[in-house]
């Protein structure tokens, strides 16, 4: 029996047991197996990977684990700097686009109201969800641990948080979308774009008298939906102009 020993870093801890955080694990096996494939059997998906380093040296995701390796895992975005190291996405992942799981529906409601173009149909299957991810370069947003494992995958993420606003804060964070934040641009509904309106272009849409407080009017350009400011949203307000002031600290 051989043996090697594997160290995860920073977020990456997040998909293991306790005793396995942040220290060295033992990996024990007979045919050499490829990286990728053991550091899927600890539990983490390789979309959460960027470097490997085995004895030092950077190395790709078929990489053969070999008797007495060292091996260190970094997650994407781990801040120091890799430069020179063989980066396993071609490029950064600047991604603007998402696709969401089944379950993420409330956070694909507040990344529109955040401006981000957002792909949500319960209905699709993990194949469509996969697809959508790879031929329209959306980063798949998803709390489903074993989706994240399809080998076609490259532009995915973990959820952890569990709670909307908290999700809406992660995913702003982790992939600095600050300066990209555009409230009130697109429709919660159906992802099209909101277009200022005038009252009278969306009174007849609504019950008599129910815009009389309002002064700012929106209309989704795809379904018709008409939009305005009103007391409902401060809390919502809050948030986005907090999540975008973090920017200028
Ligand atoms: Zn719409």
């Amino acid at each position: 029996m051989k043996s090697a020993t594997f160290r995860f870093y920073a977020e990456l801890n997040d998909f293991l047991p306790k005793e396995r955080r942040s220290r060295d694990v033992p990996f024990a096996f007979d045919v050499s197996p490829s990286v990728k494939d053991v550091i899927e059997s600890f539990g983490v998906p390789h979309t959460e990977v960027d470097v490997i380093l085995v004895d030092g040296l950077s190395v790709d995701f078929a990489h053969r684990i070999g008797n007495g390796d060292r091996v260190g895992v970094y997650p994407v975005f781990e801040t120091f700097d890799v430069s020179p190291l063989v980066r396993l996405r071609p490029q950064p992942l600047r991604v603007t686009r998402f696709v969401l799981d089944g379950h993420l529906g409330r956070l694909a409601r507040l990344l529109r109201i955040a401006g981000f173009d957002t792909l949500y149909n319960p209905a699709f299957s993990k194949e469509e969800l996969v697809r959508a991810s790879r031929d329209e370069e959306r980063l798949l947003l998803t709390r489903d641990v074993g989706l994240l494992k399809r080998s076609e995958l490259t532009r995915a993420y973990y959820i952890r948080s569990t709670e909307r606003q908290d999700q809406l804060e992660e995913v702003v964070d982790r992939f600095d979308l600050r300066r990209q934040l555009r409230p009130f641009t697109r429709c919660p509904r159906c992802n099209g774009r909101l277009e200022r309106a005038a009252r009278a272009d969306i009174e007849h849409l609504v019950e008599h008298g129910t815009l009389s407080s309002f002064d700012d009017f929106w209309r989704c350009d795809s379904c018709g939906q008409p939009y305005w400011k009103g007391a409902h949203q401060e809390g919502l307000n809050r948030l986005l102009e907090r999540l975008a002031r973090r920017d200028e600290i």
